[in-house]
Parts: structure tokens; sequence; C-alpha cells
């Protein structure tokens, strides 16, 4: 009978791309990689992991940066949660254990940002643990080799695939296993035109044998999706603009963009100028509007923002003062970590 953990580990010993996180036993580096990799891509995540694990060789030096600057290192590459409780976390590690991450499942699942499939991970590559992974790579990998069809976003399914994966698990050598998993799904078992023509399990593959490949994995349910309008106000004045930093409670938290004018639908340069937040942020002063944008749509996992840029000049009198907002100089914009919408606008405007 066919063994997968066997062939799956020969398969990735042949296969597996060179990554330097793959070179490490460190726990600390290997949570970095495992935050930054986390719904991203690994070519897009692997120069961010190289610009972090260069700025920030510990925890400790993690644990000392300042938000802005992480969030700047973390510019472009989205899910910004990700790197505020990834400093969150360095912080409490280094107040905790010094310089000393810790590798073991019981403390790791604690610290906050970290869940099972985090934890598992970082035990059993940096310390052998028996814990196996389960992302996203794995459940397709499982329910199409064993034709399984359990929704895999239910707790059933959860507890399902977990003891399968447990059950899979090469205990001599957890670490590999899980990487071998993980690879193998990646690169084999892929989302959309998987390579079953040169696979190594598709003779005992049920999703092969049955027809369902492209039916598998199971998701009981499909986000909302919100659609938002965002009016940004483009207030510029003697090589100055302004930009605010973007508070708790929403996307891009941490982040700055330009004062915001957000509507239900989409509005016109009458509906836009009547509204009192707009007003508000002009305070009355006589302006006109020198350029508006097309609109630009921004995907996010379950938003779709469609920004405008207003760009407003004040003929007579300076831009107005408003709490809240900082007036920065053009020249020093790069050091401001920005959501890729505005980075693309100011490159494209600036
Ligand atoms: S045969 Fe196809 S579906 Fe089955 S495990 Fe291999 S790549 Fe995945």
């Amino acid at each position: 009978m066919m063994d997968p953990t066997k062939i799956i580990g020969k398969w990735y010993q042949a296969n597996k791309r060179e990554m330097p996180w793959r070179t490490t036993k460190d726990p600390y580096l290997i949570w970095l990689s495992e935050v930054i990799l986390q719904q991203t891509r690994v070519q897009q995540g692997l120069p961010y992991y190289l610009k972090f694990s260069a700025a920030y060789p510990s925890v400790a030096d993690l644990a000392a940066a300042e938000e802005d600057q992480v969030m700047k290192l973390w510019q472009g590459l989205g899910y910004y949660s990700r790197a505020r409780n990834m400093l969150a976390t360095a912080r409490t590690v280094t107040r905790q254990w010094g310089r000393e991450f810790p590798s073991d499942y019981e403390t790791l699942i604690q610290l906050k940002g970290i869940g099972e499939y985090t934890a598992s991970a970082i035990s059993s590559i940096a310390a052998n643990e028996p814990r196996a992974v389960v992302d996203g790579n794995v459940y397709r990998l499982l329910s199409r080799y064993f034709g399984l069809s359990t929704p895999i976003d239910t707790a059933a399914g959860k507890r399902e695939f977990a003891s399968l994966a447990h059950d899979l698990l090469d205990r001599q050598r957890p670490g590999e296993h899980n990487q071998g998993m993980m690879e193998f799904g990646a690169l084999q078992c892929r989302p959309v035109r998987p390579g079953c023509d040169t696979c190594p399990l598709a003779s005992a593959c049920v999703a092969l044998r049955e027809g369902n490949v492209e039916r598998l994995p199971v998701k009981s349910s499909r986000p909302r999706i919100r659609h938002r309008y965002f009016n940004y106000l483009v207030l510029r004045e003697n090589g100055r603009i302004w930009l605010k930093r973007r508070g708790t409670g929403d996307i891009w938290q941490s982040l700055y963009d330009f004062p915001l004018v957000e509507t239900s639908g989409p509005v016109d340069e009458a509906g836009l100028l009547s509204r009192d937040d707009f007003r508000e942020i002009l305070k009355g002063k006589l302006f006109s509007v020198k350029y508006v944008s097309k609109v630009t749509k921004h995907v996010l996992s379950h938003q779709v923002i469609h920004a405008r840029f207003w760009e407003l000049r004040f003929p007579h009198a300076p831009v107005p003062e408003h709490n809240g907002f900082l007036r920065v100089e053009e020249q020093k914009m790069e050091s401001y970590a920005f959501p890729k919408l505005i980075s693309n606008y100011l490159e494209n405007n600036l």
C-alpha cells in the first residue's frame, strides 16, 4: 500500500525551493518567515523576509524598533495588522524571555498573533516537536488525496483534517515533514491546474479517480464583499502635503493616507462639496478643484475600495488647520508608510 508520508518526504527532498528560512533552526527567524508568508506568496514574501531579518536579526532588535519603521518596512505587503501584532509579540517576548524566542508549542500558542498553525510550524521545525501543521496547502492536499468533502472552514472539518494530518506525521522528522506537506500543496497539488500528470500520489488519489479535483477542498461559506467609496482630499501648499495617520478599528491601521470623506456610494463634485464632513475638513476656506482622478478600484480580502482623489487649490488662504492631520514636506514623504493605493497615487502624481 502507498505510504503518502514517505512519498511526500522523498518528493520534498527532490523538489523543495531553497529558502533562507529553511536553513535555520532559530525560532525567531522561523516565526518571522511564518508571519510574512501568511496570505502572501513566497516570491512576494522573500524580499520582505530578507529586509526584516537584516534590519532586526533578533527578537530584541525587533522589539526595540519604532512602529513607524516597522510599518514602513512592511509597506506593500498588505494585511498590516500582521506587522503590528508581530511588533507587539516581539515586545512581549523580550519582556518575558529577553533575547530568547520560545520554541515549544505550549508557550508559543499563548502569544498574540500565534495560532495553532504557527505554533505547530515553529515548534516542529525549531524544536522537533511532533506537531502537524494544517495550512491551506495541507487542507487542499488532504481533501483531494483522501477525497474528503467536509467543509474545511467548519469546526468538524478542522478536527477531521487536524487528526488526519497528525496520523500522517513523520515523528522522526516533523519539521521536514510539515514543510514537505506544505510545499507539495503549493507546487504539485496546486489550487488551479494541479500537476496530477506528474504526481507521485496519483495512483491512490481519490479525487483524481473520482474526477473531483477541481471541486475540493470544500468551503461552507464565502465572505460577503463590502464595497466602500473613498474620496481622498489631496491638499498641497508650498511643497507640503496633508497626511492622516489611520486609527484603530479599520483597515490600514497606523499607515498614512490623505484626509478622507467616505461615502455610501459614488459621488460627483456637487454631491461631495455639499457634505458636512467635507466642509468640516475645509473649514469654510475658498478653494477650487484642481484635479479629479478616475475611480481606482483597490481589492482587499473582504472589501473593495473605490477611491477617487480630489486635488484642491486654495487661491487666497493657506490650507486650513485641522486637528489630527499632519503637514508633511513632500521631500520627506519617503519616511511614511502608505497603503499601496496611496503609494501608487503618489508615484504617478507627485
Ligand atoms: S493527483 Fe492531483 S489532486 Fe491528487 S494529490 Fe496529486 S496533484 Fe493533488
